[in-house]
């Protein structure tokens, strides 16, 4: 009995395939790189949500003059 089980995952930016070893500290992740892009998407995605850009009222300054 030889064979080994060397897991594998697909990282999630780019889908590749990435082993899961205690070396990679980026795992699930290819790459440090994989691994900011996919947490600034889901920062901003948050970000997106949170912080939602709010259009003051507008003021009534010229409204009714004629
Ligand atoms: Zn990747």
């Amino acid at each position: 009995m030889s064979e080994q089980t060397q897991r594998q995952v697909q990282c999630p930016t780019c889908e590749k395939n990435v082993a899961w070893i205690d070396s990679n500290k980026y795992r699930p992740f290819c790459s440090k790189r994989c691994q900011l892009i996919d947490f600034g998407e889901w920062a901003t995605e948050k970000h997106s949500i949170a912080g939602e850009p709010v259009f003051p009222p507008e003021d009534d300054q010229d409204g009714g003059l004629q």
